[in-house]
């Protein structure tokens, strides 16, 4: 097998390919060419850390595999970020496994990439302000891949932690836009598109914050219980998710289904409008991506990084 190692991802994946692996993955899914395995994750008790696998198969590209790792919140105290994982793919004619790589800058480039797909096909026409709740160790990739996709003219900030809004505001100098931090009133009001990327486990952005035309990334819920937003702003909101069975159980609209507010047939997979088959905002004066991060996000980035670590000479050849 080929290992290909957490320290040279950075050197192989870029955000631009994270973007076409990601776009194309949701294409196939929605096309029925690739599924996701029911996902499994537990708090394990130790470590307050939630572990878990997400898999799946895309036919199309004959990627096979699984991502195995979770979070860990207490990770800092020993200088290590929070989120850990390692992807695994499988040769999908013999069964035999094919690689091992490192998944966490990954996950972090391939959620970026997710949000950033739901922008590029959603984001209200000549939208100005992007408006960023969260500012951990994900936010600063989102608001890179945002700003890859879309020309935002200035960014604005929430974190329910302040002290950690200098993350926004270093990564919005980096990327040559103003940056302000301001309250949930005034991001819901002013943002033409938000991203949240929070560990809330309570609703955060309301529905009487957002006003006006908006996209709403919402990145943060990945796991049941976990929630950023209103329920009656989910209700509100024309719905795209990456997968429907996972947005209902383990995604922001884990909470309006159970109160019965939206149905999940009433939620769309953004592969749709990236096909085509869906019209996009189609006049919704908000749209919502349930972003729950999927097993194929993970296998397309990954073997994009095989790909490339071959192309180079620096994947490891294992005998297992
Ligand atoms: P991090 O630990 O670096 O930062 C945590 C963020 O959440 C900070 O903004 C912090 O202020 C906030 N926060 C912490 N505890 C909170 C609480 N109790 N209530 C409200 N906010 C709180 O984490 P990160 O790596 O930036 O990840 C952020 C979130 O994104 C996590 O919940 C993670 O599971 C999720 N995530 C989702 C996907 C996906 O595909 N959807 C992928 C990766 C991470």
């Amino acid at each position: 097998m080929l290992v290909v190692a957490e320290k040279e991802i950075g050197g192989l994946m870029t955000p631009e390919a994270a973007f076409e692996a990601i776009e194309a993955v949701f294409a196939a899914m929605d096309a029925g060419k690739a599924y996701n395995f029911p996902v499994v994750r537990e708090a394990i008790g130790h470590e307050d850390a939630l572990y878990g696998f997400k898999g799946g198969f895309d036919a199309s590209a004959l990627t096979l595999g699984l991502k195995a790792g979770g979070y860990w919140p207490n990770n800092q105290k020993r200088d290590l970020i929070n989120h850990q994982s390692t992807i695994f793919l499988f040769d999908a004619d013999t069964g035999r496994v094919a690689a091992a790589v490192g998944g966490n800058l990954l996950t972090a480039l391939r959620t970026a990439a997710a949000s950033a797909v739901s922008i590029k096909y959603l984001a209200p026409k000549g939208a100005r302000v992007l408006g960023m709740i969260g500012a951990g160790h994900q936010s600063a990739f989102q608001m890179r891949a945002a700003a890859r996709v879309h020309a935002f003219e200035r960014v604005i900030g929430w974190n329910p932690h302040p002290e950690m809004l200098t993350r926004l505001a270093e990564t919005a100098a980096e990327l040559g836009l103003p940056f302000e931090a301001v309250d949930l009133d005034r991001l819901g009001a002013e943002a033409d598109v938000i991203v949240s990327i929070t560990s809330s486990f309570s609703p955060l952005l309301m529905n009487e914050h957002v006003r006006g035309e908006t996209h709403i990334a919402a990145m943060g819920t990945d796991t049941k219980g976990k929630q950023e937003l209103d329920p009656a702003l989910v209700a509100r909101a024309k719905i795209y998710t990456d997968e429907v069975a996972q947005a209902v159980s383990i995604g922001e609209c884990q909470h309006a289904v159970a109160q019965g507010l939206v149905e999940a047939a009433a939620i769309t997979r953004l592969g749709a409008a990236v096909n085509g088959t869906d019209p996009g905002r189609d006049g919704a004066e908000i749209t919502l991506f349930d972003g729950t991060g999927v097993g194929l996000q993970d296998l397309a980035v990954a073997a994009k990084v095989v790909q490339l670590a071959q192309a180079k000479g620096i994947a490891q050849t294992v005998e297992i």
